[in-house]
């Protein structure tokens, strides 16, 4: 393998457009897009208008006149765009823990007598916590399994099975269509979070029949830092659907003032507070490009640009262990390896140019954003990787100590 096949590679690659329509500094790798996705170059502008124009100048008429208050519907609209929902079955709003919690409070709800929420042993804390939130309450139980046991562990108190579809430490990919049919076989519904998926991957929550969703908006949709999630809903849930956060904006008729709560129609009414505006603006730009590219580009590219890395690494740097799938097509668009110092590794990496990320307690993360990493990124990323591993430069003091920021 060479860095002119990866040229060549990225010579034939139909998005490699994208990439100039980034800011990304000229000597960085940035094989983080998983954890914050890159700054599209319109967003800074995009967002100077809404803050002159539409704030500054047109202040509180803006709410109205730049449809501001349509936002998390408009760009929740264009993500279900990406997932395979129906425009109405999703809205950007609140981060992915309150919108996770809102869903499975929706959730159990919807399967009354029912009190188990379904998931695995190591899936993203926050995922876990809010469970736990839930049962502090005495709303939820919350139970977990390995992967291998999640559908023999499904019985009839479970409400929700509650699963991220892409692995954040591993990238595995689980199958959504079958854990769903087996959830909704035993009366249970199957609750998705698509932060590691959504941007990254070709999802079709409806023909997996899904029943509620979330997912993360400074991922792959690099709609900046704390960028909004969202929230997806199948339509035959929504006559049901409960948002238990219920605020002013789900409200059928928020400027009627009314003291008492009536749902909006729809996904509206899993909305709680005043839009975050800026932020949704950033999001909406960030959701346009990876539109523009189209998830089945995105996806064909992701797998490659994986499986080039893959090779690449095993030539350059042996000595680190794949932990993800082999196989691309059970695999998002990251890949991890498992070393005893990965920290160290890590941390010489960046100061090299090369930006992955550590995760406790042995695992090295390369994500690749398909919208704006090249093949020649993961060639020269090896490159970097492999003579750090090779030199033991990692062994420094500087590299191993571990600080409170990793
Ligand atoms: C990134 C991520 C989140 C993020 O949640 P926030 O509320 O935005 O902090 C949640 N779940 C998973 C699986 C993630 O990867």
């Amino acid at each position: 393998m060479s860095l002119k096949e990866a040229c060549a590679l990225d010579a034939a690659d139909p998005l490699r457009f994208f990439r100039e329509r980034f800011s990304l500094p000229e000597d960085t790798i940035y094989l983080d897009g998983n954890s914050l996705g890159a700054l599209p170059r319109a967003t800074p502008a995009r967002i100077a208008e809404v803050v002159a124009r539409e704030w500054g100048e047109s202040l509180i008429r803006s709410w109205n006149d730049s449809d501001w208050i349509t936002l998390p519907q408009r760009v929740g609209g264009k993500i279900a765009g990406l997932i395979g929902a129906a425009p109405e079955e999703v809205v950007a709003c609140d981060s992915t823990s309150v919108n996770l919690y809102k869903a499975l409070a929706a959730a159990l709800v919807l399967r009354p007598g029912r009190k188990v929420i379904l998931s695995e042993p190591g899936n993203f804390p926050t995922d876990l916590y809010v469970v736990e939130g839930l049962e502090r309450l005495g709303l939820a139980e919350l139970r977990l399994a390995e992967p291998g046991q999640i559908i023999g562990a499904i019985d009839a108190n479970v409400a929700a099975v509650m699963l991220t579809h892409v692995h954040y430490k591993s990238g595995r990919v689980h199958d959504m269509a079958a854990l769903t049919a087996a959830a909704q076989a035993q009366g249970a519904l199957a609750v998705w979070d698509l932060s590691h998926s959504a941007g990254a991957l070709e999802i079709d929550l409806t023909a997996c029949n899904a029943d509620l969703a979330v997912g993360c908006g400074y991922k792959y949709l690099n709609g900046g830092p704390g960028a909004p999630g969202f929230i997806y809903a199948a339509a035959r849930h929504h006559a049901g659907l409960i948002n238990p956060l219920s605020g002013w904006m789900g409200h059928a008729a928020p400027f009627a003032f009314a003291d008492a709560y009536a749902p909006a129609p729809g996904m509206a009414r899993m909305l709680s507070g005043t839009p975050p505006v800026l932020g949704l603006a950033a999001l909406e730009v960030g959701t346009d490009l990876v539109t523009a590219a189209g998830m089945a580009a995105l996806t064909a590219k992701s797998r490659a640009l994986t499986q080039f890395f893959i090779a690449a690494m095993a030539e350059q740097t042996p000595a680190l262990e794949l932990a993800s799938p082999a196989d691309p097509c059970a695999r998002g668009s990251q890949v991890s390896f498992r070393h005893p110092h990965a920290y160290a590794i890590c941390q010489a990496a960046i100061a090299a140019g090369v930006i992955g990320d550590f995760r406790d307690p042995d695992i090295l993360r390369f994500g690749f954003a398909p919208l704006y990493i090249g093949f020649a990124d993961a060639w020269n990323a090896a490159r970097i990787v492999g003579q750090i591993v090779a030199s033991g430069a990692w062994d420094r003091e500087q590299f191993r100590t571990r600080n409170a920021v990793t």
